[in-house]
């Protein structure tokens, strides 16, 4: 796996801290497992005494929270998203979400784009989630209101701030405005982890982000 962008600096800082959000500590573990550069990073931290990495891969993701369990979602007439299989699921990802795909219950939020909660402690700040968009779909324009990680699982995707494939990490801050595309063939599954609201550009999107629940 060629990985081309990984979270900023002052996130494996944080991270390395134990200072690092759940959601985000979870993309921020699920990439670690893909990712030499990154872990090669995190043991110098250790090495100069920031960093904990044992600590890191043991972070609790999800606590015991069961999966939320989702309405599957109509399939309309939406391009089909290439499975996803176990390989493409990091290890950390897998404690939470189990390793049987098939069983994963997907809501779709608008056509061509579905989205999965991953519930985490009560005490957590900001969302865990797994979206899925089918070939060709893009994101309408959206900023955030907080910081957005996202991790891509399988297939790929391109903003305005690049091209993303399977183990790259847009770590994006919140005054970052995108819409991201998904690639025309494979489509894209990511994690992702957000500490504020999605803020869409669009009134029509606006109207609809209560019901999508992003
Ligand atoms: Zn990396």
């Amino acid at each position: 796996m060629k990985i081309n962008h990984h979270p900023q600096a002052e996130s494996l800082m944080s991270c390395s801290a134990g200072s690092m959000p759940e959601a985000f500590a979870a993309v921020m573990s699920s990439h670690m497992t893909l990712c030499p550069e990154c872990q090669k990073e995190l043991a110098f931290m250790e090495a100069i005494g920031v960093a904990m990495f044992d600590g890191i891969a043991a972070t609790p993701v999800s606590g015991d929270a069961p999966v939320m369990a989702l309405r599957a979602s109509e399939a309309g007439d939406d391009a089909p998203v290439a499975a996803l299989n176990a390989s493409a699921i990091p290890e950390p990802l897998q404690r939470v979400i189990g390793t049987d795909l098939n069983a994963i219950k997907w809501k779709r939020v608008s056509p061509g784009v579905w989205q999965h909660v991953i519930p985490l402690s009560k005490t957590a700040r900001g969302d865990l989630r797994l979206i899925k968009v089918a070939p060709g779909k893009s994101l309408p324009e959206h900023g955030h209101s907080g910081s957005e990680l996202t991790l891509v699982l399988q297939g790929a995707y391109r903003d305005s701030t690049g091209h993303y494939r399977a183990g790259d990490v847009a770590d994006l801050a919140g005054d970052v405005t995108h819409s991201p595309s998904a690639d025309p063939q494979e489509g894209c599954i990511c994690l992702i982890a957000t500490d504020g609201k999605l803020q869409f550009k669009s009134l029509a999107a606006r109207i609809f982000q209560p019901f999508a629940g992003i």
